[in-house]
């Protein structure tokens, strides 16, 4: 058998869904600096069917990669003859994913059957926009729902606008579900917003911001690539966009902002997951948030949610350099997680974007950082790679309870320290 001409054909079952059989995903330890080339090489020669869901950075730090099964063996050969150690975290993919898959069909039976909406459940998006409809008329004092624009695939983009009044109010922007893949972004951006309808007018913080400041949620950033993470291929991070001269399809939304655009942390190969676009906001799904952003004009604050490895980040991404309120990002940053942490414990590390991923170009918290929008910051939810993007749904609630209690440090902050 030719394995390279196999590595084309993806499996699909009957329904069209990209299946994953066999499919493992190791982890691996990287001892030598060498070895961060060796493994970024593993992925540049496209001979193997390879998905880094943590990308090679240095020495020490985690990497997570899926292999393909017909890759498995070639692979893990290469990873032994240059003495990198691994282990398998994940042993069949595809059986992870139809446990979780049957596990959502019992939700949306559970759901059909008359109880309100399953926080604890990781929805459709069609589920997700009929649930802001009944956010919005449960609670018509105090949100609203904005059109932004709609996706390249023409789903709407509505952003959940909290607000008790007064005229373009200084602001805070949250936006879950840029990279559709990472599910328990989204779900925490719904539990949130539920959170935040629910202690208006019983908690009296949470309600004196909101007699001061507006909150602008976007809760799947990513429409199009959320949906095809539920109807294709639940591994997808990009948009759907195409690419002249290209048969691959869609840009990394992470990196096509207009902040550092085209470095280094990308990929000018439309194939590549890290493809950073055509140009700075060639995607529409970044112009629309761009657009709002620039028109209102009074942002405070810019908290993008994605996951996983447990980090909360503040600018930059595109370069190593210190920016110029960094002790202060740092400190509120710290503050935040010690809250996030005094739930269950869980552990997060707090640093630049460049310091403690690596060096990525084109990121949104560069951009609205540049843009003036001083409290920026992004955060990696759970876990740190037990589950990876497949976080069981039972840890759900409490991945959204314990971040509340950060987003609230910040937002608290951001209060407190007009400017
Ligand atoms: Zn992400």
């Amino acid at each position: 058998m030719k394995a390279p001409a196999l590595l084309l054909l993806l499996a699909v079952s009957a329904l069209g869904k990209r299946l994953f059989n066999g499919d493992q995903v190791l982890r691996v330890h990287v001892e030598a600096e060498e070895q961060v080339q060796l493994l970024l090489a593993l992925e540049d020669e496209q001979v193997w069917e390879v998905d880094f869901w943590l990308h090679p950075v240095s020495v020490g730090r985690p990497v997570e990669v899926r292999v393909g099964h017909g890759s498995l063996s070639g692979v893990k050969d290469y990873l032994q003859t240059n003495n990198i150690r691994f282990y398998v975290m994940i042993h069949n993919l595809q059986e992870l994913l139809d446990e979780q898959e049957a596990e959502m069909k019992e939700s949306e039976w559970l759901a059909r059957g008359g109880s309100n909406y399953n926080f604890g459940s990781y929805q459709r998006l069609e589920t997700i926009y009929k649930w802001m409809d009944t956010l919005v008329a449960e609670h018509p004092k105090l949100v609203t729902k904005v059109l932004i624009g709609t996706s390249y695939e023409d789903r709407p983009m509505h952003v959940l606008k909290f607000s008790t009044g007064g005229t373009n109010r200084p602001a805070i922007w949250i936006d879950t579900g840029i990279h559709s893949r990472e599910w328990v972004s989204p779900a925490t951006g719904i539990w949130t917003a539920n959170k935040i309808a629910m202690d208006y007018g019983t908690d009296a913080s949470l309600t004196s911001l909101l007699n001061t400041m507006d909150i602008y949620m976007l809760l799947l950033a990513n429409p199009d690539g959320y949906s095809y993470t539920h109807t294709n291929d639940r591994m997808w991070r990009k948009t759907r966009s195409r690419s002249p001269g290209s048969s691959c399809r869609g840009a990394d939304p992470n990196r096509n902002w207009d902040s550092g655009f085209g470095g280094p942390g990308t990929s000018r190969n439309p194939c590549s997951d890290l493809y950073h676009g055509p140009s700075a906001h060639s995607e529409v799904e970044v112009r629309n948030v761009v657009n709002l952003i620039k028109a209102h004009g009074n942002f405070k604050s810019f908290i993008s949610v994605h996951a996983y490895s447990q980090l909360l980040m503040y600018p930059h991404g595109y370069t190593c350099k210190d920016i110029p309120d960094k002790a202060e990002l740092d400190s509120v940053g710290r503050a935040a997680v010690k809250k996030l942490a005094s739930l269950y414990g869980t552990a997060y590390q707090v640093g630049s974007v460049c310091k403690t991923i690596y060096q990525a170009s084109g990121g949104s918290i560069g951009w609205s950082y540049d843009m003036g929008i001083k409290y920026s910051f992004a955060f990696e939810l759970r876990d740190t790679g037990l589950s990876g993007f497949l976080l069981p749904a039972n840890q759900i609630i409490p991945t959204a309870s314990e971040t509340w209690l950060a987003l609230k440090h910040i937002m608290e902050y951001v209060r407190d320290n007009p400017y």
